[in-house]
């Protein structure tokens, strides 16, 4: 019989920790702003559980072309 009030066994793996970033997720380059924009709509489509956005924005922030613009700009 199923129970929802009933806590869980730990047998079933926990999918939560939004805050603990996995190793395959890029992070948003500095100062840029679609990056930041980006890592923004992940966080909030994890948060409603939108699993294929979040994907969907974790192939955009990898594919964000970054031409050193930084170390450009000190020069
Ligand atoms: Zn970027």
């Amino acid at each position: 019989m199923f129970d929802p009030l009933k806590p869980r066994t730990c047998q079933e793996p926990v999918i939560e920790l939004p805050h603990h970033d996995l190793p395959e997720e890029p992070g948003p380059a500095e100062g840029c702003d679609v990056c930041n924009a980006l890592d923004r709509r992940r966080t909030a489509a994890r948060q409603v559980g939108d699993m294929s956005k979040v994907t969907d924005c974790n192939v955009e922030l990898r594919r964000h072309p970054h031409l050193r613009e930084k170390q450009r700009e000190k020069r």
